[in-house]
């Protein structure tokens, strides 16, 4: 089975999990959501298509690539969400 992925996604979850302390930024779900979307907002799709598990020698070379670009749109996203948290408001529209 084929699957197409964007590879850049999986390595903002992983930085998220890794340095989210040192964001400062509250970690429910919605705003952990909030973190990562705007973060890749800010970064460029990285799309390949794979099957099960075989993405992950791309993964380490991207990673090597964008590490600091990953870790500065974190950076940023951060400063957006804890600037505005809106656990009231569910709606993601009026910012995206
Ligand atoms: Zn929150």
């Amino acid at each position: 089975m084929y699957v197409i992925k964007n590879l850049m996604e999986e390595l903002v979850q992983k930085y998220y999990e890794k340095i989210n302390d040192e964001l400062g930024v509250c970690k429910c779900e919605k705003c952990k959501a909030d973190v990562m979307a705007l973060a890749l907002n800010r970064l460029p799709p990285r799309y390949c298509v794979t099957e099960d598990g075989k993405m992950f020698v791309k993964l380490k070379e991207l990673e090597i690539q964008f590490e600091v670009d990953i870790i500065a749109a974190l950076a940023a996203a951060a400063y957006v969400v804890k600037n505005n948290v809106r656990h009231e408001e569910r709606d993601c529209s009026d910012e995206m």
